[in-house]
């Protein structure tokens, strides 16, 4: 009896759990989680491109949506005052595809899915009509050190 009471039992939790996963299912598919407000972190724009970062150790973790026709030269250099992008990108392009120029005119394309790490010194942009999300790893003031990344593209 108590074998019987048991394998009756498990067929009804199974239903339950098939549709609540169902449910779920949809709820999540409408949440692109690439896009989607970063639960918990700060949140802000600069020069066009959306911006979510929060700490993680001594590191800070941002998610960087670039938006279709971003152009460095034209949204940020007005903002950071520099003739070109000073900082180093160290992370994971998960979306769209970017072109980056440097000083000496080597040009460097990413396409996501993509490891990505761009050194200080250069302009770059949105290939495309979809966004470039970005999930990059910086150490604020003190990226370039921390990350052993040169101080400036060469060769
Ligand atoms: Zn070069």
């Amino acid at each position: 009896m108590a074998k019987k009471k048991t394998t009756k039992k498990k067929p009804v939790k199974k239903a339950v759990r098939t549709v609540v996963r169902k449910t779920a299912k949809k709820k999540t598919a409408k949440v692109d989680a690439l896009l989607a407000t970063v639960r918990g972190a700060e949140h802000r724009y600069i020069g066009h491109v959306r911006l979510d970062v929060g700490p993680a150790g001594a590191a800070r973790v941002k998610r960087m949506i670039y938006p279709p026709g971003f152009h460095w030269a034209k949204d940020m250099k007005p903002v950071t005052g520099t003739e070109l992008c000073m900082h180093a990108h160290v992370g994971f392009l998960a979306r769209g595809e970017i072109h980056i120029e440097y000083a000496d005119g080597c040009i460097v394309e990413h396409k996501a899915p993509h490891i990505v790490a761009i050194d200080p010194g250069h302009d770059g942009w949105v290939v495309g009509s979809e966004p470039a999300v970005m999930i990059e790893f910086d150490f604020a003031g003190d990226t370039v050190n921390r990350l052993g990344m040169p101080d400036a593209h060469r060769h």
